[in-house]
C-alpha cells in the first residue's frame, strides 16, 4: 500500500516521531510512505514546522530512509498551505529542502472578521465562505507549486454535497489544465460529519473523499493520490484499502506518488493485491 500524507510531531498537533510514524507504517504493509509535515507558514506558525526546522526535518527523514531502506520506501513531503499573497513564502521554503512531493491545502479561509478554519464547522456552511473557499483553491491549482491539492472535498464535513459539486466539477477541470493531482483523503472516514440544521456532530458517518468526485475524475481522466493524513502513529494507513476499493469499483485503475516531485504511476489492483 501507498501512504502519501502522514504528519509526526514536527507538525506540532501531531504526535509520535518520525520513526514511529516509520515503523506504524511497516508493520501495516506499506511500501511507499511520504512524509508529509505542515510546512512552515505565517499563519498558525506555532502549530507546524517552524523554519529554522525545516533542515533538520529532511534530514532526519533521511537518516530514516536509509536506516529502513530494505522495509520500506521513504519519500521527504510538506503539506503547504494556501493563501493570498503566499507564493513566493512558499516557493521559498519548497526550494530550501526540495521535497519529493508537495501537497497544496486550504484550512484557512479569509473571512470578513478573521479567517475561518476548514474545521469551523458550524461556520463554512455559508455561502460567502464556501465561495471564498473554492475561489481559493482554484489560485492554488493555478499557482503551479504543488503537486496535488489536499482534501479539496473537505467541506463536505458539513455542507450538502448538491451544493458542492458545481464548485468540485470546477476544481476537477483545473486539475485538467494544470496536472495536479486528486488527493483521495481518508481522514474523512474517521472525522465527524456535522449537521447544520439540528448543530450535531456524528462520527462513523463518511464525509470525503467524494464519490461522485473520484467518478468525475474518472471520467477526464486526471491523476489521484491516496493518504490517510493520520496525526498519530496508530492511524497511518486507515482507510486506505477501503477508499482504493471502492474507486476501483468506480472505474479507477491507478494513483501515483511522487518522488523527486516526478510522477509515478501504480495499478491498484496490485496494492489491493498485497
Ligand atoms: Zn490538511
Ligand atoms: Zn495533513
Amino acid at each position: 500500500m501507498i501512504d502519501s500524507h502522514v504528519h509526526s510531531e514536527y507538525s506540532k498537533h501531531a504526535r509520535g516521531s518520525i520513526e514511529q510514524v516509520i515503523l506504524s507504517a511497516i508493520s501495516k504493509g506499506i511500501s511507499v510512505l511520504t512524509i508529509t509535515d505542515h510546512a512552515p507558514f505565517f499563519l498558525d506558525s506555532n502549530n507546524r514546522l517552524r523554519k529554522e526546522e525545516i533542515y533538520d526535518y529532511k534530514e532526519n527523514i533521511l537518516s530514516l530512509k536509509e536506516k529502513y531502506l530494505y522495509e520500506i520506501k521513504v519519500l521527504v513531503g510538506l503539506e503547504c498551505d494556501y493563501f493570498e499573497d503566499c507564493f513566493d513564502y512558499n516557493q521559498e521554503i519548497i526550494d530550501s529542502i526540495k521535497p519529493d512531493y508537495v501537497i497544496g491545502s486550504i484550512h484557512y479561509i479569509p473571512g470578513i472578521n478573521g479567517n475561518i478554519n476548514v474545521w469551523d464547522l458550524n461556520k463554512i456552511n455559508n455561502p460567502q465562505v464556501i465561495e471564498r473557499y473554492f475561489h481559493q483553491a482554484k489560485s492554488l491549482i493555478k499557482s503551479k507549486q504543488f503537486d496535488s491539492i489536499g482534501h479539496p472535498d473537505i467541506l463536505l464535513r458539513a455542507v450538502n454535497s448538491n451544493f458542492l459539486k458545481k464548485y468540485h466539477f470546477e476544481i476537477i477541470e483545473l486539475l485538467i489544465e494544470n496536472k495536479l493531482a486528486y488527493e483521495l483523503n481518508t481522514s474523512g472516514l474517521r472525522k465527524s460529519k456535522y449537521n447544520p440544521t439540528t448543530n450535531l456532530e456524528c462520527f462513523g458517518e463518511w464525509s470525503y473523499p467524494c464519490l461522485g468526485n473520484i467518478k468525475y475524475g474518472v471520467e477526464n481522466k486526471i491523476d489521484f493520490v491516496v493518504g490517510s493524513d493520520a496525526h498519530i502513529p496508530e492511524d497511518v494507513g486507515l482507510g486506505l484499502e477501503e477508499i482504493l476499493l471502492k474507486a476501483q469499483n468506480i472505474g479507477l485503475k491507478k494513483i501515483c506518488y511522487f518522488e523527486n516531485r516526478n510522477k509515478k504511476h501504480i495499478e491498484i489492483r496490485d496494492l489491493l493485491r498485497n
